[in-house]
C-alpha cells in the first residue's frame, strides 16, 4: 500500500509564504492527550477487533495499537489508532502519520462520496486565503484557520505521545499533518477520524463532514455491515482506498 505523508509544514511555509494564527495547547489540551494515550495503552486492539476490521479494510490493519471510536449501539470498530512507525515485514521502519484510521466501510463510503462533491477544494480555498492574505479575510475564514491550526497541534501532539508509549522514533515526522492540515484539505476521511475518536472541538472540518454525512453514516446509528464477532458469518470484505494522509 502506498503511503502518502504529506509535506513538512516548514517547507510548505518557505513556498507559500503562509502565516498560521499564533495557536498554542492548553494545559487541558495536553491532558486530553494524555488521557487519550493512556486509554488506547490500557485497552489494546482484541483478537476480535483485529478480526473485524480485517474484514472491514480487506487487509490486515499494519500497526494497530487500539480502538479509537466504535460504533455506539453494536460497538464495531469505526476508527483504529495506529503506532506512527510501522515495524511489520522486512523492509525498514515506515512513518505512518495517520493516527486515526477511518475503518467503517459505511462512513468511509459516506465520506468518498462527500469528497466527490468538491467541498474539499471550496475548504481549502478559505483556508489558503486565510492563511496567505490575513490582513483581508472575511473573519469567519480566519477563525477556521485558528481552529484547523488547533486541529493540526492536537494530532501531532497525540502522535507523539504515542510515539513515546511506543517507544517509536518519529523526529522525521513530528510536525507532518494529515489531510493537508492545517491550510489544506485533502483527505476528510482522516479530518473524521480525529473527530471521531477526538470528540467535538477537535477538527472543525470533521465535525462538518459528519453533519453533512449523517444521512449515510453516523456513529449514533448502527448501519454496520460486519461486526465484531460475526467472523463466522459469511462477510463480505470492503476495499477502502488506503490513502488516509
Ligand atoms: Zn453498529
Amino acid at each position: 500500500m502506498p503511503i502518502a505523508h504529506g509535506t513538512p509544514l516548514e517547507r510548505r511555509k518557505n513556498e507559500k509564504e503562509i502565516t498560521l494564527p499564533d495557536v498554542t495547547l492548553s494545559t487541558d489540551d495536553g491532558r486530553r492527550c494524555a488521557d487519550l494515550i493512556a486509554g488506547y495503552m490500557a485497552h489494546r486492539a482484541s483478537r476480535a477487533d483485529i478480526e473485524v476490521v480485517t474484514r472491514q479494510l480487506g487487509r490486515y490493519p499494519r500497526g494497530i495499537v487500539s480502538v479509537a471510536s466504535r460504533c455506539r449501539v453494536c460497538g464495531t470498530p469505526l476508527v483504529v489508532v495506529t503506532r506512527p512507525l510501522l515495524r511489520e515485514g522486512v523492509r525498514r521502519p515506515t512513518p505512518f502519520p495517520t493516527t486515526f484510521y477511518l475503518t467503517s466501510p459505511e462512513a468511509v463510503k459516506a465520506v468518498s462520496r462527500l469528497e466527490a462533491t468538491g467541498v474539499m477544494a471550496e475548504l481549502t480555498a478559505r483556508l489558503e486565503k486565510a492563511a496567505t492574505a490575513p490582513d483581508t479575510v472575511d473573519p469567519a475564514d480566519a477563525g477556521l484557520l485558528r481552529s484547523m491550526t488547533r486541529a493540526h497541534l492536537l494530532y501531532c501532539r497525540v502522535r507523539a505521545d504515542l510515539a513515546d508509549a511506543l517507544g517509536d522514533d518519529i523526529t522525521h515526522i513530528r510536525s507532518v499533518g494529515v489531510g493537508g492540515m492545517p491550510t489544506r484539505v485533502k483527505c476528510l476521511h482522516s479530518m473524521v477520524g480525529q473527530s471521531l475518536a477526538m470528540g467535538p472541538g477537535a477538527n472543525p472540518i470533521g465535525e462538518l463532514a459528519l453533519e453533512r454525512i449523517h444521512e449515510a453514516f453516523s456513529p449514533d446509528v448502527c448501519r454496520c455491515v460486519l461486526r465484531v464477532g460475526d467472523g463466522q458469518a459469511p462477510g463480505r470484505a470492503v476495499e477502502t482506498d488506503g490513502s488516509q494522509d
